[in-house]
């Protein structure tokens, strides 16, 4: 299918009305900068650093060996910008092969940014290595699963700690953009908390998914009921999209959504221009923007989240 599409790789993502729309890539380790690149993301819009944590039996990289990882990725991205979420394992993403059955709910235990926390040496040396990363290139720093104005706070404090402690050393390092993923309904329903916090938010739909409609990401048997387009779903989607457009701040989409071609006019229409996705699916995605007219999409996309059938109504 890339093949097919290799035409408009270089074909820059503006709609017919002449809105330009930011395809930005999903990546898992610092090599997947050479696909991303290859179909011209104008940025990494989501680094999932698990794997750096995943399958050593608990063994955990020490800061260089992740510094080394960041800076490879945003070195990769030659000057675009990179956005590196720290680290989200627990629940489908088990730090090894042991912990998943440990707790009865583990999608609703210490997963992402509350195992972060519950962690502080290990969580302020993803924070130092990222930090020294953002030396090198533009660097975006996400939190997975943020639901608590405290959680907010104790990482704004772990951040300056991870500074001071970089000062002390006499390590170089850069700015970097703070912004949190809304993938938890509480986190959608308080998006101007949310924004007084951060520079940006990111919408993890895979989790927003999950939460809002208490179904298992991983368990098959209730796969049939994982709907994104439950009028639920795509309620919190567009309330947090327009809050942000309000406010002038940026949001994305991260979640297997933006990456789906079928959604992309529903998510223009609903005024979402920064799209993040696996590099497989930006060229499909593109084609999706390159016919569209965000004007005629507008009302529509309206209609399909008050719809009781949003899927009914997608094609219309
Ligand atoms: C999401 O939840 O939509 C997301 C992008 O994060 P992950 O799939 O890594 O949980
Ligand atoms: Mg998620």
């Amino acid at each position: 299918q890339r093949g097919r599409l290799s035409h408009i790789k270089n074909t820059p993502a503006v709609t017919l009305d002449g809105e330009r729309i930011e395809l930005l890539a999903n990546i898992e380790q610092p090599a997947d900068t050479v696909p991303a690149l290859s179909v011209s993301a104008v940025g990494v819009g989501l680094f999932r650093t698990e794997f750096l944590f995943m399958g050593r039996d608990g063994k955990l990289p020490d800061e260089a060996e992740q510094y080394q990882a960041y800076r490879a990725a945003v070195e990769g991205m030659h000057g675009l910008p990179v956005t590196i979420r720290t680290v989200d394992v627990g629940a489908d993403k088990p730090l090894d092969r042991s912990t998943r059955d440990d707790h009865l709910n583990p999608a609703l235990g210490l997963r992402a940014i509350r195992w972060s926390l519950a962690e502080p040496a290990m969580f302020l040396t993803q924070l130092r290595a990222i930090l020294r990363a953002a030396a090198h290139g533009k660097v975006n720093l996400l939190l997975p699963l943020v639901a608590h104005r405290h959680e907010i706070l104790q990482v704004k404090d772990m951040l300056a700690k991870a500074r001071q402690q970089l000062d002390l050393r006499g390590e170089v390092y850069g700015p970097v953009r703070l912004g949190a993923m809304i993938e938890v309904p509480a986190a959608a329903l308080t998006v101007p908390m949310f924004l007084r916090h951060f520079d940006f938010l990111s919408i993890g739909t895979n989790d927003l998914i999950q939460y809002t409609l208490a179904i298992d990401r991983v368990d098959e048997s209730v796969s049939h009921l994982y709907d994104p387009l439950h009028p639920a779903v795509l309620q919190l989607v567009a309330g947090t999209i327009a809050e942000c457009r309000a406010q002038g701040k940026s949001v994305s989409v991260c979640g297997e959504m933006a990456g789906d071609p079928a959604m992309t006019r529903l998510l223009l229409g609903l005024g979402l221009r920064s799209f993040s996705m696996h590099p497989s699916q930006i060229l499909a995605v593109k084609q999706q923007i390159l016919r569209a007219d965000t004007r005629k999409l507008r009302s529509w996309a309206q209609e399909v989240v008050a719809s009781e059938d949003p899927a009914g109504h997608m094609t219309g």
